[in-house]
């Protein structure tokens, strides 16, 4: 397999290794603060002309990088598969993603208006202005369509991006960053620097030319983030943890419920930040509904990623791997899944753990790992109230088949994604974003472009 090259070296190399044997799959040379700087000030002289492309050119741009990541979709996908652990069948949607991003914010340069307001003695009209160098930090658990979801609207708008990828999973971006130049985008629009969070992605936060940073990521280097940003009055948008829960009333399709809860809380091996990991169901269904989960938990196909029948993969790092582990040490487990072993790769079986109460760390913390809590609720009160009992409040689902139930507990839930008898979270078209500790503004959906720009009143006197 070819990787890109780095155009850095003077920050290191990080070694990527693959998760599901934990062999070695590649270095790749990081950048250290001067070559950010200097990533920074060509990405700033690039925008004097990448805004100044016309509406329809940039477009046509956008539909051409969309064709070019779509014909690479099964060399991206084998990427992820082997850099980060994907199975097979996530990595080509994650790829394809990329593209029906694109595709979508292709739209929009030509879209992107603004107002004419009706005044006294003139004409008032609004202008969407690019921001500028837009400075997007990406985690390691989607590598592919969280990088997406901010240089699609963002390159839109006008802007120019300077993406750092997660330490971890630094390949398909880099690869990404190559396809763009291919497809036409001109030299340094779009600019992927691999690096340290604290050195490449910290220089975003404080380089005054970067007009915005888009950050996905914890909690906790999410608020530090914001700290660093409000210096400059930096924009800033927030993606950031999760611990969703799956709500199941009594009048609910149990064997749904059940049937459907490993993906809600398993998908990449729980490494989601929509990741369905607190399950609240109504005491009159709660044993039956362990009863319906256990075969399901254990049909989960735990298989080499590369496999197309794969259903969870490794974990990305053993470092990840024994973080979770050591909750599970310290856990009621109810029952666990199949997984792998035999390797030096990063694999932990799925498993439900019944919490002690709502203090217990497995029901409160972001395990970001293959884990579900159960826990019983009294009544719909209660499950809002338990619900709610988070810091966090990004994704959720819950299961009745009353119409009128579903809407008044949706609303009443403080989390900015619900799905109701399903677990549908992101789609590139709806607005996704968290309620409290969970982010700051929404990704995605037809507004995004207004958050990668300005608005600018302009007032024309018609009186001389
Ligand atoms: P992380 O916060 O450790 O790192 C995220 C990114 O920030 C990485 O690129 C990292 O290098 C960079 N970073 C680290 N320290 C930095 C600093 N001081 N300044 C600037 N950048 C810095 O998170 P992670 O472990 O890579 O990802 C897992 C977390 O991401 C989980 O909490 C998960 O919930 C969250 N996440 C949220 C969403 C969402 O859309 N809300 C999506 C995916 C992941």
């Amino acid at each position: 397999m070819k990787f890109a090259t780095s155009a850095y070296r003077a920050g290191g190399t990080h070694t990527v290794v693959n998760p599901a044997t934990g062999a070695w799959v590649t270095d790749v040379a990081l950048a250290d603060e001067r070559e950010t700087d200097e990533t920074i000030a060509a990405a700033h002289e690039a925008f004097q002309s990448w805004r100044a492309v016309s509406p329809g050119e940039r477009a046509r741009l956008l539909r051409a990088f969309a064709a070019t990541v779509d014909s690479h979709v099964e060399e991206l996908a084998a990427l992820e598969v082997i850099g980060a652990g994907h199975t097979i069948g996530n990595a080509r949607w994650e790829a394809g993603n990329v593209r029906d991003v694109l595709n979508y914010y292709s739209a929009s340069p030509e879209r992107h208006f603004g107002r004419q307001i009706p005044v006294e003695g003139g004409v008032d009209v609004t202008f969407h202005e690019p921001l500028g160098v837009v400075g997007l930090i990406v985690p390691w658990n989607f590598p592919m369509p969280i990088a997406s979801w901010g240089f699609g609207p963002a390159l839109a708008a006008g802007n120019t991006v300077v993406l750092k990828p997660a330490e971890l999973t630094p390949l398909t971006a880099m690869r990404i960053a190559e396809l763009a130049l291919e497809a036409g985008i001109p030299e340094h629009v779009l600019t992927v620097i691999p690096g340290k969070g604290t050195v490449v992605g910290n220089r975003f936060v404080t380089h005054p030319l970067v007009r915005k940073v888009a950050f996905t990521g914890s909690t906790v280097v999410g608020k530090a983030i914001m700290r660093g940003c409000a210096d400059q009055v930096k924009r800033v948008t927030l993606e950031l943890g999760g611990k969703g829960a799956n709500i199941i009333f009594d009048d609910a399709d149990l064997e749904l419920a059940a049937a459907s809860a490993p993906a809600g809380a398993f998908d990449n091996s729980g490494q989601d930040c929509c990741a369905r990991s607190r399950i609240l169901v109504q005491e009159s269904v709660y044993e039956r509904f362990l009863e319906l989960l256990e075969p399901a938990v254990k049909a989960v196909k735990v298989m080499d990623p590369a496999s197309p029948e794969s259903e969870m993969g490794p974990m990305v790092s053993a470092r990840q791997r024994d973080s979770v582990s050591a909750y599970l040490d310290k856990a009621n487990i109810a029952y666990s899944g199949s997984t792998v072993t035999g390797t030096d790769g990063f694999w932990l079986a799925p498993t439900v753990v019944l919490p002690t109460g709502s203090h217990d760390p497995v029901w409160q913390d972001e395990l970001f790992g293959p884990v579900v809590a159960v826990m019983p609720f009294a009544d719909e009160a209660d499950a809002v109230s338990k619900a709610n009992d988070t810091d966090y409040g990004l994704a959720g689902s819950l299961f009745t088949s009353n119409l009128g139930r579903a809407l008044r507990v949706a609303r009443a839930l403080d989390t900015g994604n619900l799905s109701i008898n399903s677990h549908s979270s992101v789609r590139y078209w709806t607005p996704f974003g968290g309620f409290k500790q969970s982010g700051l503004g929404r990704e995605l959906g037809p507004d995004a472009p207004d958050s990668f720009s300005e608005v600018k009143n302009v007032f024309i006197s018609t009186e001389r």
